[in-house]
């Protein structure tokens, strides 16, 4: 075994990815199985494809349909995959929507929409697998995506239900970190720029072109380039990182 290997691998540990069936999930899920972890992948409308990529990669995986939003739905993944693997030492608690909308536009119930998938969902998420890693005796890592939208307002296009649910999965993720400190479950979470996903793609070209001179490096980040923040997080590496959030936007929130 190499000195990489020693320090960020993952064989023998399990590991959830929710919203693996593509953008960056799918690419997380990829990067965690090549350091040898076995996949659970939890999403609505299926992972063929992420499953054909792990595959590829000599690795190994399954899919279980879930949606973050339903308690049962997510307790139930959780005890199949118990069952299943015999363990749960990494999630990547990603599932996520966003909508752009003039805030005189939108409706309490879009609002809401957005907060129970990114925020309310993320906590089902979370809640159910600190239960499960309790109850096991497991020491695991949760990391949950947030944004720098968490942090700053997005222009040109106004997004607020979004920008409201990162903030709070920054702040619930501190608050599950201290909560849980002294049982050595750690929960951190990841703040992405713009990246090149099929979520940002949806977004009209004349936006995305907006964002260019506000990135720093004038560019999208590609989803591959969270794979090894991801890696230290859940590595032993990071055995005293918990409530931090790690930011990887191309410079934009220095500016
Ligand atoms: P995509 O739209 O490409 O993927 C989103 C994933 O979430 C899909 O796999 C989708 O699967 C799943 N999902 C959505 N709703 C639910 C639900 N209710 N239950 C289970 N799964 C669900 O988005 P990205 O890959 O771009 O984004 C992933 C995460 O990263 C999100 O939380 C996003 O907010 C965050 N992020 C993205 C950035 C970007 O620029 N792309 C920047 C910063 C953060 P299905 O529809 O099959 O359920």
């Amino acid at each position: 075994m190499n000195y990489l290997e020693k320090i960020f691998g993952l064989n023998g540990k399990v590991a959830v990815v929710t919203g693996g069936g593509r953008g960056i999930g799918q690419v997380i899920a990829c990067g965690l199985a090549q350091a040898g972890a076995e996949i659970a992948i939890l999403s609505r409308s299926g992972a063929d494809n992420t499953l054909e990529m792990i595959d590829e990669r000599g690795g190994s995986g399954y899919y279980i349909k879930t949606d973050v939003t339903e308690e049962d739905e997510v307790e139930r993944a959780m005890e199949k995959i118990i069952d299943r693997s015999g363990s749960m030492d990494i999630v990547f608690n990603n599932a996520g929507i966003c909508m752009h909308q003039d805030t005189l536009d939108a409706t309490a119930e879009e609002f809401r929409k957005v907060i129970d998938v990114n925020l309310t969902g993320e906590f089902i998420v979370a809640q159910a697998a600190i239960r499960i890693m309790l109850a096991n005796g497991i020491q695991g890592s949760i990391i949950n995506m947030a944004s720098m939208s968490g942090s700053i307002a997005n222009v040109p296009q106004w997004q607020v239900s979004y920008n409201a649910s990162k903030a709070g999965v920054i702040h619930m993720t501190r608050s599950l970190a201290a909560e849980f400190a002294e049982t050595g479950i750690r929960i951190n979470s990841l703040s992405p720029g713009y990246i090149a996903t099929p979520m940002s793609a949806d977004t009209p070209k004349e936006l995305r072109d907006a964002w260019m001179p506000l990135i720093p490096m004038h560019r999208m980040g590609k989803p591959e380039e969270l794979i090894p923040a991801v890696l230290y997080l859940v590595s032993d590496q990071a055995g005293y990182t918990s409530g931090s959030d790690i930011v990887i936007d191309g410079g934009y929130t220095c500016i």
